[in-house]
């Protein structure tokens, strides 16, 4: 008998895993009654616990799924919190504690949840039993109470006591039966009252005529009949906790030592009472009901395991899917992707990614040293060239040019060099590192993304400093002297000219930008004669006020500037690249007259020395290491629960997943209600035999 309702209890919360899709259903004991009814009192005692939220204004906000295991092997009791991963839980204030904070997390303004809180409690002392604590139906609702609560409950509590379910009616002796919610509730959905168990409470409180008067009803005529009560909890004395199974002996010798003293409960009266009675009849009424309903259920979940695995089928052809397999799959392709890379990053984009940095600091020494200055104001400038051919030609025996060109080689070495190559090409293996997950399934998991690039800054940071220090190391002699070869000079000839080219081609490009911004090209005109005018002193300026000067308003002038800035460089440039490409240029005996070339010279070198240390230092490491990082960093995200979470981020191989789970678990319950009927058939032959 226990085992038959043990296991249906085991298959009905298999069903409920299926989900909210899934029409079949095993009934369980959904328990209703007014606030103070006694409900909990009843629970309690059949639990033998204590452990429902108790208090002054304590509403139940949520169904409580309560499943118990009769389980001979436990020594303490315990109940679990399977959604919640808390489990043997043996201290039952802890449970009461939980409870009551489940509760608590239901917004007041949202009066009550129908999300259940599942517990399970284990015990050799309680029947397998599945009952459904519902929130206690309230008259009037109290002062804080929002109005809508007594709606709400009741219309949680009719979405529970549907069929096939048993309903548990719970109302108080001293009540008028007439006025029962709980009664009320049950005739609307089980009008014959096939269904319904009533439970009368508070028998101690009515005259035992009365009281059992109420118990053989003729009125509200239950066929599962009425059991009356009484389930208070005897007052705790002294300091130490009732031990285990205490309470519901308190219970039954309290109501045996009232009941046996009132020959209106004696054993000819007919009438059913006690709490270890209740139990009796909950046992056997919940397996009769799970019996009856057996049928049924298999008969509707065959239909659905049908439908689900024709579903299967043509949706995902049969193909077999777990979130490892997808898991390795999804790292396989990208470990491949990123091999893809690594062997298409090397050396010579190394060599590009940080030439083309330090291009930028040669523009930047060349500026600084040999080109022209920021107009910073309108006064007249100190020397002002009336052509180009004004400019001072290098002299090479000059020591002014032999210092210009010391210096800015020397601030080309010593910039740093080290850390920028570090960071250009850690930079660089980041943004690919980012590309290759964009372009993977990872792309779709926000999480695993971000371990994906942590893991890849982790191992690049790891190696930063040693790389840059390195470099540093290596680059030391050219800090005292460079010396370049005629190769490297008609190398760094060709080279430079295109830099100067591009940067030409920026210089007309910030030009534009400048002409649209003011408004096209006449008026930049303008304001850049006026701007040249007062350079040289043709007009003068009585010092440039907020408002402006010559008509033209303050942020006018300065985009003037800026475009006489851009305009003298584009013509610096253009010089600079006919000197360049001049015969002058082509030997190395003439650097002072072209340190452009020098300087990219120098910076080829320093590019090379670095790119040797890059690769050996930090692009073989990061191959080697980076692909057992990420691994190992997915694998610490996959734990407790997180390789489930991974996979159903992606919709499509979460509804995968969910189809082959459902028709895993309605295999699994067809294979559970088999074993039932083998289970039952052995039991008749045996009956048989007897
Ligand atoms: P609930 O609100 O329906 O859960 O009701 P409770 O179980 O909390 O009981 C309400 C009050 O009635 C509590 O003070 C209980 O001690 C008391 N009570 C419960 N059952 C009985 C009973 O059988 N006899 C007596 N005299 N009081 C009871």
């Amino acid at each position: 008998m226990m085992y038959m309702t043990k296991m249906m209890i085991e298959i009905r919360n298999l069903l409920q895993k299926v989900g909210q899709s899934s029409t079949v259903s095993l009934p369980s004991i959904v328990v209703i009654g007014s606030q103070s009814s006694g409900k909990s009192s009843v629970l309690e005692a059949i639990v033998g616990h204590e452990f429902l939220p108790k208090g002054n204004n304590m509403i139940t906000r949520r169904p409580i799924e309560l499943t118990l295991v009769n389980d001979p092997k436990v020594s303490a009791d315990y109940g679990e919190f399977p959604d919640l991963g808390l489990h043997r839980i043996t201290d039952f204030s802890l449970i009461q504690k939980n409870l009551t904070e489940l509760n608590q997390s239901v917004p007041e303004h949202q009066c009550v949840s129908d999300d259940p809180i599942r517990l399970t409690i284990h015990s050799p002392r309680v029947p397998d039993l599945s009952l459904i604590d519902l929130p206690g139906y309230i008259q009037v609702a109290g002062e804080n109470q929002p109005r809508e609560l007594k709606r709400k409950i009741s219309e949680l509590c009719d979405k529970y006591i549907r069929g096939p379910n048993i309903i548990l009616a719970i109302s108080a002796a001293d009540v008028d039966l007439a006025n029962s919610t709980a009664l009320q509730a049950s005739r609307r959905v089980d009008p014959r009252g096939e269904r319904t168990i009533g439970v009368i409470t508070k028998m101690d409180l009515v005259d035992p005529e009365k009281g059992a008067a109420i118990l053989s009803d003729k009125q509200y005529p239950l066929r599962l009949g009425y059991v009356g009560v009484i389930s208070r909890a005897p007052q705790q004395t002294g300091l130490f906790k009732r031990d285990t199974g205490a309470l519901l002996r308190q219970i039954s010798k309290n109501e045996k030592s009232y009941f046996s003293t009132h020959p209106e409960f004696g054993p000819d009266s007919g009438v059913s009472i006690g709490t270890v009675t209740l139990r009796k009849k909950l046992m056997h009424v919940l397996e009769q009901q799970m019996s009856s309903k057996l049928q049924d259920t298999t008969a509707a979940i065959q239909r659905e395991l049908e439908e689900t695995s024709y579903q299967f089928k043509v949706q995902y052809n049969e193909e077999p899917m777990t979130a490892e397999a997808y898991l390795a799959a999804s790292l396989d392709d990208f470990k491949h992707a990123f091999k893809r890379f690594a062997s298409s990053f090397g050396r010579p984009q190394m060599q590009q990614l940080l030439k083309e940095a330090l291009d930028q600091r040669v523009l930047d020494q060349l500026a600084a040293k040999y080109w022209n200055k920021p107009i910073e104001d309108l006064s007249p400038a100190p020397f002002e060239p009336e052509s180009l051919a004004d400019l001072p030609k290098a002299d090479p025996n000059s020591q002014f040019w032999h210092m210009q060109l010391d210096t800015a080689t020397s601030a080309l070495t010593r910039l740093g060099v080290g850390r920028l190559a570090a960071t250009v090409v850690a930079n660089a293996i980041q943004a690919n590192v980012d590309k290759l997950v964009n372009k993977s399934t990872f792309a779709k998991h926000p999480s695993a993304r971000q371990v994906i690039n942590e893991a890849a800054a982790t191992v690049l940071a790891d190696r930063s400093y040693t790389t840059s220090d390195g470099i540093e190391f290596s680059l030391k002699p050219y800090k005292y002297e460079v010396d370049i070869q005629p190769q490297e000079w008609s190398q760094g000839r060709d080279h430079v000219a295109g830099v100067l080219k591009m940067e030409l081609d920026q210089c007309q490009r910030a030009m534009n930008n400048l002409e649209n911004s003011v408004g096209g090209k006449r008026k930049l005109k303008e304001v850049m004669n006026f701007v040249d005018k007062a350079r040289k002193g043709e007009i003068v300026v009585e010092g440039e006020t907020r408002n402006g000067a010559g008509g033209f308003s303050a942020a006018l002038l300065q985009k003037g500037r800026e475009a006489v800035f851009l305009r003298d460089r584009a013509d610096i440039i253009n010089m600079r690249i006919m000197a360049v490409k001049s015969r002058q240029c082509k030997s190395l005996e003439n650097k002072y007259y072209c340190p452009e070339v020098f300087l990219d010279a120098v910076a080829t070198k320093l590019t090379q020395t670095s790119v040797l240390f890059l690769n050996v230092e930090m692009l073989n490491d990061f191959y080697a290491r980076f692909p057992r990082e990420v691994e190992s960093k997915l694998g610490e995200q996959m734990l407790g629960g997180g390789l489930e979470r991974f996979a159903s981020e992606d919709p499509r191989i979460r509804r995968h997943l969910d189809l082959i789970r459902r028709k895993e678990l309605l295999e699994l319950v067809l294979s559970k209600i088999e074993g039932l009927r083998r289970f039952n058939r052995s039991d008749d032959d045996i009956d048989q035999h007897n």
